[in-house]
């Protein structure tokens, strides 16, 4: 993270209950999905559905446990949005892209954003792990719901069999930038302490939305420590995490090399210059026929 300046800084802290038995996360990813809309100029429905795949994605990186482990979530539900894709390294740092952010949906009756409309309903939520092992550890589970939350929450029961609660929300103003985004998962840490998911169901119910609470001035802490209420939290620990590429030219390099000597060699003969745009932050990276030769030479 050398060019910190760069990056903005979006925050996780984490809490458990004085018996060990409960762990929750909280985000502040309000600078995340502003940079989200910055990047991708998506429309509030796209801001909305990206902001909180991401924020999830990084609760859910900096559940990992070292250094090189990586996540990635895909969710594609056969609506106008097409993939999703959130990627993220065990800070919580996160990237994403989806194939169309240039959508534009009628509000829900509640005036709330279509999320679930624009991701679909029709399809599966893919969780790849990446843990330094031979084979990513891949899963995917149906979409139940498409407005991510409960597709998250979904994935653990189905999935890993771990009981968790998780809650995400991102307020898009009306100049489409994000007021505030956030998010919160409650996990239960074997062996399972029934009593704690009775007193998790009860801080639910009486919790309002991550982005009214944050409308109110409530901080990760603060909604870390409610999602544990009755359970005597403590904060484990806090750090700062952003929305951050790692793509470059060398990676940008490898990849137009995966396309297979027949492609590059015909790049190099159709146009003086080939450019490849990275999804994830739009930098584009160009490549002169010359150049592409002399990949080729050297491959
Ligand atoms: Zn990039």
């Amino acid at each position: 993270m050398e060019n910190s300046e760069e990056i903005s800084m979006s925050k996780i802290v984490r809490a458990l209950s004085a018996d060990g038995s409960v762990l929750c996360s909280a985000i502040d990813s309000t600078d995340i999905a502003n940079e989200i809309f910055r990047l991708h100029k998506t429309t509030p429905v796209a801001t909305a559905a990206l902001g909180r795949l991401a924020t999830a994605g990084s609760i859910m990186g900096a559940m990992l446990k070292s250094e090189d482990d990586r996540l990635t979530l895909r969710m594609n539900g056969n609506g106008p949005a097409g993939n999703i894709v959130v990627a993220a390294d065990y800070m919580g740092n996160v990237k994403c892209y989806a194939d169309n952010v240039n959508v534009d949906l009628p509000l829900k009756p509640n005036g709330k954003l279509d999320v679930s409309g624009y991701v679909g309903t029709d399809g599966f939520l893919g969780v790849i792990k990446d843990l330094g092992l031979k084979e990513p550890y891949a899963t995917q589970v149906p979409i139940i719901s498409g407005e991510i939350a409960e597709d998250i929450t979904s994935y653990y029961a189905i999935s890993e069999q771990i009981p968790t609660v998780c809650a995400l929300g991102v307020l898009v103003d009306r100049d489409w930038t994000v007021k505030h985004a956030g998010g919160f998962l409650i996990q239960l840490v074997p062996p399972i302490n029934e009593n704690a998911i009775d007193i998790i169901e009860q801080n639910i119910k009486t919790m309002q939305s991550v982005t009214e609470l944050m409308e109110q001035g409530r901080t990760p802490e603060d909604i870390a420590l409610m999602g544990l209420a009755g359970l005597n939290g403590e904060v484990l620990d806090e750090w700062e995490c952003g929305y951050y590429c790692n793509c470059s030219r060398e990676r940008t390099e490898q990849i137009l090399l995966s396309l297979g000597r027949d492609e590059l060699s015909k790049l190099a003969e159709e146009q003086d210059e080939t450019e490849v745009c990275c999804h994830f932050c739009d930098k584009k990276y160009k490549f002169t026929a010359d150049e592409l030769r002399e990949l080729l030479k050297n491959a």
